[in-house]
């Protein structure tokens, strides 16, 4: 039967992935709630804009009110909440903003939920049983894992390092504590590094597409040694509908790509296909010759001082997932990153109106 998902920050990078797979490949009904932050892109959503299983309304979570006023008018079955601020480098540099929307957002929609959820309890039992507030997090709050093979599993301490995995530490503490003392049917995912579609060109993979494609330099922090679990965008959101629909209350899933790759493997292996696709021309050079490697974009490879408090390894351990509830990703790091490197190609509109800043004036209350 069709349910409706009330899904806050559907206009950024997986949120729009999200309802992308929900309008698309279901029948279901999504309630988009996003305050349009500079991250927020409705231009990532103009293929579901005209369905009518698709309301977008733009409200802050950090709005009581508005949050109760949405609960009451669209009577929601599942809250898949993504609404975050979510680039480490800008909480480093303001980590208010984090604070505000990752940890009192939070707070406030999860009290919205559970008088929404209390009230179902009393008109209609059965959709109360079933209704689920999906808490969507990240492997940054397992901390670093230098120096050692381990992977993160359910059970990994939390060791946030940054701002930004500290607020959504918080964020996940608070959900758990709603569940076990409010017995708010919750569930939380913590997933590894995403890529994809419609990322944001300041994330590390669109901005080497984006530099490299402008002769840019390629900016590489410390010795780019740094490893990350890579995950494409549309097997997370596959895994996060799966366990939104199919999850035990309680339960907290890790997702991840199998990918652990270094920052300087990720920023090379652009280069390469790249190079394939749109050969690198040395500036004031006009022959036709085969590439060498002094011909690659690799050469724009610049190492830059390391960011403050930079975690060297991160790597997810997604058995649980995989054997619980059957999902598995259906990218390779190969296959998903030409996958992304060919999007950024061919759409040329989508990034040039996010880096002039054209993209916000699509923000109307809809
Ligand atoms: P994003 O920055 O691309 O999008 C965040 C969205 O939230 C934007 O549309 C923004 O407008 C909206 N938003 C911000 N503050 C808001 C507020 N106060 N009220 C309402 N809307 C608000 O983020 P993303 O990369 O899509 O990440 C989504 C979620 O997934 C985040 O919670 C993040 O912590 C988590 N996550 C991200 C990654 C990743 O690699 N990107 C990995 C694991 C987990």
């Amino acid at each position: 039967m069709s349910k409706t998902f009330f899904i806050t920050g559907g206009a950024g990078f997986i949120g729009s992935a999200v309802i992308r797979e929900l309008i698309h490949n279901t029948d279901n009904h999504v309630v988009n709630v996003d305050k349009l932050t500079y991250a927020g892109n409705l231009e990532s959503l103009v293929s579901v804009a005209d369905s009518e299983r698709y309301t977008f309304a733009q409200a802050d979570i950090c709005d009581a009110p508005a949050m109760q006023q949405l609960f009451e008018q669209h009577q929601p079955d599942v809250v898949m909440h993504l609404a975050a601020e979510s680039h480490v480098d800008r909480s480093i540099d303001g980590p208010a903003a984090f604070i505000q929307t990752n940890v009192v957002g939070t707070a406030v929609l999860l009290e919205a939920a559970r008088a929404y959820w209390k009230s179902l309890q009393q008109q209609e039992p059965a959709k109360a049983e079933a209704f689920r507030f999906h808490h969507i997090s990240t492997d940054e709050v397992y901390g670093d894992l230098d120096g050692t093979d381990e992977l993160f599993t359910e059970e990994t301490s939390y060791a946030p390092s940054s701002p930004y995995s500290a607020s959504k530490a918080s964020s996940d503490h608070l959900v758990r504590s709603w569940q076990r003392t409010y017995g708010l049917p919750t569930l939380v995912t913590n997933c590894s590094n995403n890529y994809g579609p419609y990322h944001f060109p300041e994330k590390l993979i669109p901005l080497m597409i984006l530099n490299a494609l402008a002769g840019k330099p390629l900016p590489v922090y410390g010795d780019g040694q740094q490893i990350r679990d890579w995950l494409y965008v549309e097997d997370h959101a596959r895994a996060l509908i799966k366990v939104a629909t199919e999850g035990e209350i309680g339960e907290t899933y890790n997702i991840g790509g199998h990918n652990e790759q270094t920052n300087l493997h990720v920023v090379e292996t652009i280069c390469e296909i790249l190079d394939e696709l749109v050969p690198y021309k040395v500036k004031g050079s006009s022959h036709d010759s085969p590439l060498t490697t002094h011909d690659s974009h690799k050469q724009l490879i610049t190492f830059v001082t390391d960011r403050p408090g930079h975690d060297v390894r991160y790597a997810i351990d997604a058995s649980k997932i995989e054997r619980e509830l059957g999902w598995t990703p259906e990218e390779t790091f190969e296959t998903g990153l030409r996958k992304t490197v060919e999007w950024y190609l061919a759409n040329e509109t989508w990034w040039k109106r996010v880096q002039d800043g054209s993209y916000q004036r699509l923000g109307t209350n809809t």
